[in-house]
């Protein structure tokens, strides 16, 4: 969608994050599903791979395939698995894969097929029948508490024996994610978690001995890397997202800077007399004399249409009145001196006190990484 708004991103920074982040001593198999939370894959991936990552995880086997079509080499994991539909569906669209031609895009692009569930474990196994002995890597997942994808701890010596019968399979990796690793209050259920998935670990390493075990995320990494396994899989926090922002581990995060700005130009700026109404509806008055400036951002452009948000002008933080629009929003410029139609109000970054996706997240009612993954939408 063509719009006035563009969003820049640091690549510079996201460099920054990811050395902050080494510092753990950890290796690192960095998230970069939904086109890297918003800011570019091939351009992330291309950034982190010159720094020598040469691992990375993607959500849908397309976005692999899109990886290795954009030049990166190394071990592609797709945590969506392969999908679970067939040609025989009376409605599919041509577009979405089935798990044959997921499986097909795999082999062909040697992207590492996650399996999370028998079907896709047996349909596998029978895909690759032909293959040489142990010649397809695979990664497995286990549920150690999300209770979303995965087979359970106590799967695995069944998992074992599927295995057994198709030994071109060569699980590589064993993959589990944790699901409250930000909240310094749910310590124990990480750690129980990170015992199960060492027990799941051990069964499988009775017969795959040089398979790799990878837990930790972004806040795992930053509050216990000694649970994150061989390999962590940080998103959030490459991005320069604190996952603890506004608890009391905040600090272990301050080190990290935000990749993504998002701004907008000032289309016009006029005054508006105490007792005039702003916008749709009339929903806000003006309280005193105030000077407005109207910013082509809206709620097209993934601007959220609720009170409470504010954008960085000059520096300063000018808050929004009045209803959001569909491609417009006005803002409360009466405090900040000599603004004048061009200048830039950003949504994320600004001089100054930058404007965090953190903040954005608390007016939105929503959580950062959905505040990327939106204005990421935006055109560069
Ligand atoms: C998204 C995701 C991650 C990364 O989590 P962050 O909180 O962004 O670090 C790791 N593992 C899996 C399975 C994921 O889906």
């Amino acid at each position: 969608m063509k719009s006035l708004c563009r969003i820049r991103i640091r690549l510079d920074n996201l460099l920054h994050n990811l050395e902050f982040l080494r510092a753990s001593g950890k290796p690192l198999m960095p998230v970069v599903k939904a086109d890297a939370y918003g800011h570019g894959l091939p351009a992330v991936a291309a950034a982190l791979s010159s720094q020598g990552v040469d691992h990375f995880c993607v959500g849908a086997v397309a976005e692999g395939v899109e990886l290795r079509r954009s030049g990166i080499k190394g071990t592609v994991v797709a945590l969506l698995g392969l999908s679970p539909l067939t040609r025989d569906l009376p409605v599919l669209p041509p577009t979405l894969s089935t798990l044959e031609e997921d499986a097909r895009a795999a082999l062909t692009h040697e992207l590492t097929p996650l399996i999370h569930d028998w079907p896709t474990l047996e349909r596998l196994a029978d895909l690759t029948r032909d293959r040489a002995a142990k010649s397809v890597s695979v990664a497995l997942k286990c549920d150690t508490g999300m209770a979303r994808l995965g087979f359970l701890p106590e799967d695995m010596p069944q998992v074992l024996e599927k295995l057994a019968c198709a030994p071109q399979l060569r699980p590589d990796l064993l993959v589990s994610h944790l699901v409250a690793a930000d909240d310094p209050d749910q310590d124990s259920f990480t750690r129980e978690q990170a015992a199960c998935f060492r027990d799941a670990g051990r069964c499988l390493r009775r017969a795959f001995p040089d398979i790799r075990l990878s837990l930790g995320n972004s806040a795992c990494l930053l509050a216990f890397p000694e649970l994150a396994g061989d390999l962590a899989r940080p998103g959030f926090a490459l991005y320069g997202g604190n996952p603890f922002h506004g608890t009391r581990l905040d600090v272990l995060g301050l080190g990290l800077a935000p990749v993504m700005e998002a701004f907008a130009p000032i289309l016009e700026v006029h005054p508006l007399r105490a007792g005039q109404s702003l916008g749709y509806g009339r929903g806000f008055v003006a309280p005193r004399d105030m000077t407005v400036a109207v910013a082509g951002i809206g709620y097209a452009d993934g601007f959220r249409r609720v009170p409470g948000a504010q954008l960085s002008v000059k520096g300063m933080r000018a808050p929004v009145v009045g209803r959001v629009a569909m491609q417009m929003s006005c803002l409360d410029v009466t405090d900040i001196p000599a603004v004048r139609p061009g200048d830039m109000a950003y949504i994320l970054g600004g001089e100054g006190k930058a404007i965090r996706a953190e903040e954005v997240a608390q007016w939105w009612g929503t959580i950062p990484y959905e505040v990327t993954c939106l204005l990421g939408r935006i055109e560069r």
